[in-house]
């Protein structure tokens, strides 16, 4: 059976196209991402107006350049899935309104689904099926959690989150105080490539005795990342913005990587999958691979074009809610910006 799955949570316009075969696997046929981040990059942020234009703009285009890389037509469509939540409202719209609308026109049943929940299924488009249980480790520009999946299709639990900002959010706002551009991950990574990880002792939010095991906290960080570069400008220092990043960068590889495989070994769980915009980073997967290999863990981390936002991953999850046999969703849901991550399928 052929799924189509649209995303349209933040500023990426996706449209995906899998297979999904009798055995349960799902194959990846075709990936159509266009994204707004130029338009935003101005602003340093998310411009949700601006966004939701550009996904207007670019919803039919994107869908016909999915169908022409798989070489399908709409008509061999079995079932459409699409970004339900959680997202910015006027972008999630967007989407909703033409997966319906595709959903009538070609008369398929149709599926809301979790974006969260998405970045984690999409790890089955690279490397086959997840065990059940999985613990996942969430890292975007909106979001950072723990989440133990004990089946992407129907039951993920949050063991923890951020109670500030996200990881994204963390290195967008470091990048800008450094002078890096919009989006801050990719050019931290590069810069901390050069630099020294030991150089400045950064603080690791949320690692007191007393501080929830599993949530994690960047805000502190990034402030400590602002008030040492503050520092430095005040004593005519030049700012060394590769030790800086490197050290940054350590801190939030260091939290994360330590809280997923504590919470692995405290669960009994043997796999971990990294995902989200930030997974895409270096030195969190080496120092992800490092430590699970030290405690036995499976670590599984999709290629960075599968982490950042796309519409494979909304029809992956969709593959699996389709073969676990969940009913469609009815044609009057609505797009739901809060959609928490333990509800998968609306
Ligand atoms: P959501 O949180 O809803 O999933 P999003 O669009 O913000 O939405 P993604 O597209 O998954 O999330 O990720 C974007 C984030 O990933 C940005 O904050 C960006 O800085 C970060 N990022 C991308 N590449 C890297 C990298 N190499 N290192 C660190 N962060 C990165
Ligand atoms: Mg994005
Ligand atoms: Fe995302």
């Amino acid at each position: 059976r052929i799924i189509m799955g649209i995303e349209s949570s933040c500023d990426e316009t996706g449209v995906g196209l899998v297979r999904l075969h009798d055995d349960g696997t799902v194959e990846l046929l075709a990936d159509a991402v266009a994204s707004s981040v130029d338009q935003h990059a101005r602003f340093g942020g998310v411009v949700p107006e601006v966004a939701s234009r550009a996904h207007l703009e670019a919803m039919v285009p994107t869908t016909e350049r999915a169908f022409a890389d798989a070489g399908l037509k709409m008509s061999d469509v079995d079932a459409i899935a699409v970004t339900a939540g959680p997202g910015l409202a006027g972008a999630l719209l967007v989407g909703v309104a033409a997966a319906k609308a595709y959903s009538v026109a070609l008369d398929v049943p149709l599926y809301g689904v979790n974006h969260l929940a998405g970045h984690i299924a999409v790890d089955t488009l690279q490397h086959g099926p997840l065990p059940k249980p999985c613990l996942a480790l969430l890292v975007s520009g909106g979001h950072t959690q723990l989440l133990r999946v004990d089946d992407v299709a129907s039951t993920i639990v949050e063991l923890g989150s951020t109670v500030d900002d996200a990881a994204g959010e963390a290195y967008d706002k470091v990048a800008r105080v450094l002078g890096l551009p919009y989006p801050g991950g990719p050019p931290i990574d590069k810069a901390a490539k050069a630099g020294n990880p030991a150089a400045i002792a950064f603080p690791r939010g949320m690692t007191g005795p007393r501080d929830a095991k599993f949530d994690f906290s960047f805000s502190g960080l990034k402030t400590a990342v602002a008030r040492w570069v503050e520092g430095a400008e005040r004593r005519g220092e030049e700012i060394p913005v590769d030790d800086v990043a490197a050290s940054f960068q350590e801190a939030v590889a260091d939290v994360l990587t330590a809280k997923a495989v504590r919470a692995a070994k405290e669960a009994g769980i043997g796999t971990l999958v990294i995902s989200g915009g930030v997974a895409a980073n270096s030195r969190l997967s080496s120092l992800a691979r490092e430590r699970c290999d030290k405690a036995g863990i499976e670590l599984r981390v999709p290629r960075p074009r599968l982490c950042t936002d796309n519409g494979a991953m909304i029809a992956a999850l969709g593959a699996h809610v389709v073969a676990a046999g969940a009913k469609p969703s009815s044609l009057d849901f609505a797009a739901n910006p809060a959609l928490p991550v333990g509800t998968i399928s609306v």
